[in-house]
């Protein structure tokens, strides 16, 4: 193995492990130990790369919380042998694995970068074979020794994102995320510029993996017309234990006494309710406008810029470790992983 550094390649599934199947046309995926002579270069990259493929591939659309447990075992047992590792994954979730990744391995230390193209790898066009390329590179690369991204991240189109920060905005583009709340962790052009004030740093405490995962939450989309059914069905949906209310803008909500109401006996039989906003940059502001006054005096948590994505994931640890509510609050309420600017 000489002192060429390890990197692990984790094959999840998603468009960009797929071939053209020559008479059909259709899309299927190709079996990962040819993915040399997919990607060639493979080969010159100054590294032992090793691919890991999932006994299950899956479209990310099918993406489960005991996936990522699957994941976060496989990292964690994987853990010593490897410098860095690489995710491919279906797009259409990966913001959301992402996230979850990010509060699964706490001190993590090592990067942990998750990509996937829009057209798949063996397709002549395919985006998937620079981002591979790039997401080794990065998962690779050291200064003064350490990591330089020791943290979970998406690559997608020339750009590192913090993973739980980033949100799918587009089916079609090659550049399919956006990180609406925070910059870039790197551009990579000619060369890889990372934006090292922005990146986590490294700290000298053990990985712990977190594998307790509570999936009963839910999210109510707020729109104008929303009808009392709607939001009394979701809030009163058996085993719920806490409900993403994505508001309006910087927090805001209709101020309809039946709306609050309802809001209030919720959190009366302790169901989180946790405000974030529908909007791709910003923050929730409770109390800057009339319209969320009244959500800060019935005891609704601020979600600051917190994406949808990391929202579910937060909340599923959080819950997965059984905290008292208090705890949660507080915890919803304070950045652990980057996920929030406070
Ligand atoms: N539906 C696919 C998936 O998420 C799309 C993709 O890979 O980009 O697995």
């Amino acid at each position: 193995m000489g002192n060429k550094p390890s990197i692990l390649v984790i094959y999840t599934g998603g468009t960009i492990g797929m071939i053209q199947h020559p008479d059909s046309g259709t899309l299927q995926p190709f079996n990962f130990d040819d993915i040399y002579s997919q990607v060639l270069v493979l080969e010159n990259i100054n590294a032992n790369i090793e691919f890991l493929e999932f006994e299950s591939l899956i479209d990310s659309s099918n993406m489960h919380p005991d996936f990522w447990i699957k994941l976060a075992s496989v990292i964690e047992n994987k853990f010593d042998d490897y410098q860095g590792f690489v995710i491919l994954h279906g797009t259409d979730t990966m913001a959301y694995t992402a996230s979850a990744l990010s509060f699964m391995l706490e001190n993590l230390n090592k990067p942990v970068i998750l990509t996937g193209s829009q057209l798949p790898l063996g397709i002549i066009r395919t985006d998937g074979r620079d981002n591979l390329i790039n997401s080794i590179e990065i998962a690779m690369a050291l200064k003064d020794g350490n990591p330089i991204v020791p943290e979970v991240a998406i690559y997608f189109e020339n750009r590192l994102l913090r993973g739980n920060r980033t949100t799918k905005t587009n089916a079609e583009n090659f550049s399919a995320f956006i990180s609406g709340n925070y910059p870039s962790l790197a551009e990579v052009g000619v060369r890889i510029k990372y934006n090292y004030n922005f990146i986590n740093r490294t700290n000298s405490k053990k990985l712990k993996v977190h594998k307790e995962l509570d999936y009963n939450v839910a999210i109510l989309k707020l729109f104008p017309g929303i009808s009392q059914h709607i939001v009394s069905s979701t809030l009163n949906a058996s085993n719920l234990k806490a409900v993403i209310l994505e508001s309006f803008g910087s927090g805001n909500a209709p101020t309809d006494k039946w709306f609050i109401k309802q809001l209030e006996n919720a959190i009366k039989r302790n169901i989180l309710i946790f405000n974030v906003t529908q909007c791709k940059e910003g923050s929730v502001e409770i109390g800057k406008y009339e319209t969320s006054v009244d959500l800060g005096k019935i005891g609704v948590i601020g979600g600051f810029d917190i994406t949808t994505e990391t929202a579910i994931a937060k909340l599923m640890y959080l819950l997965g470790a059984k905290h008292n509510s208090g705890k949660i609050k507080k915890l919803l309420t304070t950045s652990l992983r980057g996920e929030i600017t406070i």
